[in-house]
């Protein structure tokens, strides 16, 4: 049986662009069964933000764990629910002078977004969400009806109505004032489009290509709906807990979203988790109303207190600094310069090299395979899934960063041969 048919015999899964059996892995490094070592440049979508097994997050979780720590707590009030929400107020919000109340939401990110827009729709007494062109929030039907792709809807038939779509700064809609344009649709009688409960964006649409928002934009679009008195809601699932240099993306910009939503990478370890921020005059749920079992795992609030002490310790936010430096530079100096056709976007440990315009329609997917080839996990992303997106653990050393970005380089070669 090839490796094609032991995967794919009767589940889904990713082996198709990584033909493998993936066994262990330790910081920024994945061993297959065979002991191959592969550099991760994809870190689980951005939920590896602190590498595989992280020593301290790792250490604290075994203890727990020995310790017989309470493995599931529905929604009763644990040592380990209460450990997480003081060090998370201390460390990030009071840190930060933010004031939010915190809802555990389901699992994972997607039902924290379903929680967000349910909370939105409820305090307006308003369905309608306004999301972007290039978004992705997720794979229930509310998430999905918020997510801009197409294609990945097309099987669904239907999802939440009362979603519009407005342009976001990128490629083509750089010269056109997004923000002047939602203005002028939400006055204009004429339009059509109602005014909506709340609008939905992420800082860096990662999904959707690596589209890094501009911070006057974010800033300007802040202003509008305190004009419009609409609420505006970041998803800071992918590019949260550090990935952007801060801890919360939207802090480049010196905005207060009204809801924020983490997941991902806030357990520190993989687990599962997710969370809605909500400014407190917001906080309108009825006890019970926002509920489900696994609301909140133990072992993710311990992994989540552990990355936040980690965090605490290091020097990860200067690290970042440093790393997108090197980034930047190497990418632009090394992939850029093949062609002008070859678009180079990113933000601190989050980069994209857009190949839409070169090396023909599958282009960028040969570059992905090639570099598992060569020991590098890499993933595609954007339209048509023409932009490689970089997005190693924040913990990964220089000189496995700068392993990564040579092989990188090496499959470009090779796939231009
Ligand atoms: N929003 C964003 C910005 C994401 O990147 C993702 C996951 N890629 C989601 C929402 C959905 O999260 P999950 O897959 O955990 O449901």
């Amino acid at each position: 049986m090839n490796i094609f048919e032991k995967c794919e015999s009767n589940v889904r899964s990713y082996c198709r662009n990584f033909p493998t059996i993936f066994h262990r892995a330790k910081g920024s490094i994945v061993y297959d069964e065979s002991g191959q070592e592969y550099i991760d440049f994809f870190a689980g979508a951005g939920a590896l933000n602190y590498g595989h097994n992280h020593d301290y997050i790792k250490n604290q979780i075994i203890s727990y764990l020995n310790a017989d720590g309470i493995s599931h707590g529905l929604d009763m009030y644990t040592s380990a629910k209460e450990k997480f929400l003081a060090k998370f107020n201390e460390t990030v919000l009071t840190a930060k002078q933010l004031d939010y109340r915190i809802q555990f939401c389901g699992p994972t990110g997607t039902n924290a977004v379903e929680a967000a827009l349910k909370l939105a729709r409820k305090v307006k007494k308003n369905p309608g969400i306004f999301s972007f062109m290039g978004a992705y929030h997720g794979m229930t039907l509310g998430s999905l009806a918020i997510t801009a792709n197409k294609g990945i809807k097309a099987g669904t038939i239907g999802t939440l109505n009362n979603v519009t779509f407005m342009p976001y700064p990128y490629g083509f809609m750089e010269s056109f004032d997004t923000i002047k344009y939602i203005d002028s649709v939400l006055n204009d009688v004429n339009s059509g489009i109602e005014k909506p409960a709340a609008i939905i964006f992420e800082t860096v649409q990662a999904e959707g290509g690596v589209i890094v928002a501009p911070i006057e934009w974010m800033q300007r679009l802040r202003k509008l709906c305190d004009e419009h008195d609409i609420l505006l809601i970041c998803d800071d699932i992918q590019v949260g807990c550090g990935r952007t240099g801060a801890f919360f993306s939207f802090e480049r910009a010196g905005i207060v979203p009204d809801m924020v939503i983490l997941s991902k990478s806030i357990s520190g370890y993989g687990l599962p988790m997710s969370l809605l921020l909500i400014k407190p005059e917001l906080d309108i749920w009825e006890p019970g109303e926002h509920n489900g079992t696994f609301r909140g795992n133990q072992l993710a609030f311990i992994g989540a207190t552990a990355a936040l002490e980690y965090r605490e310790s290091s020097s990860l936010e200067l690290d970042v600094k440093e790393k997108e430096l090197f980034l930047k530079e190497f990418l632009n100096q090394e992939i850029a310069a093949i062609s002008e056709n070859i678009i180079i976007r990113g933000i601190g440990m989050i980069w994209g090299i857009d190949v839409q315009n070169f090396g023909g329609k599958n282009f960028a997917k040969s570059i992905t395979s090639r570099c598992f080839e060569l020991g590098l996990i890499v993933e595609t992303a954007g339209r048509n899934d023409t932009v490689i997106k970089i997005l190693p653990p924040l913990v990964i050393d220089m000189f496995t960063l700068q392993k990564g970005c040579l092989i990188l380089k090496q499959a470009f070669k090779d796939c231009l041969q």
